[in-house]
Order: C-alpha cells, then sequence, then structure tokens
C-alpha cells in the first residue's frame, strides 16, 4: 500500500519517495546537554517539480518517518 503525495501548487503527484523532507528541529542547549523540543513539528515536504515547500498531515507523517528512517 503506497499512497500518492499531491503537490498542491503545482499539482505532481508522485511516490513519496520521489519528495525532499525537511524537518524542522529546535535543539535547547544547557550545561551538559542538549534538550530536544518535545513539541511535535510538522513536515516540509518539498516538490521536486516546482521546489514549493508544503505541510503534510498525518498519516502521511508517519509514512514519511518510515522512509527517513530507512535512508
Ligand atoms: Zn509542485
Amino acid at each position: 500500500m503506497v499512497k500518492k503525495i499531491k503537490c498542491p501548487y503545482c499539482g505532481y503527484t508522485g511516490e513519496p519517495s520521489d519528495f525532499t523532507y525537511m524537518y524542522e528541529t529546535v535543539l535547547y542547549m544547557t550545561e551538559n546537554h542538549v534538550i530536544p523540543e518535545e513539541r511535535e513539528r510538522p513536515i516540509l515536504v518539498i516538490c521536486p517539480r516546482c521546489r514549493q515547500g508544503f505541510f503534510l498531515k498525518s498519516p502521511y507523517s508517519k509514512l514519511i518517518d518510515k522512509i527517513m528512517e530507512e535512508k
């Protein structure tokens, strides 16, 4: 079962692996530790055709997590 992702800007539709993903991450520094922010952040999806970035809501986010783990 593979879901297709469609770009809302140019209409490009492709496999999740065709797109580029960016996580926005914030880290907090203390004296001895780096503490990742606990709040869940959306994943920015970059369209391979028009290079526009857009956000996806679940169920895509779980799927993308899996892709990121495999890389
Ligand atoms: Zn696009």
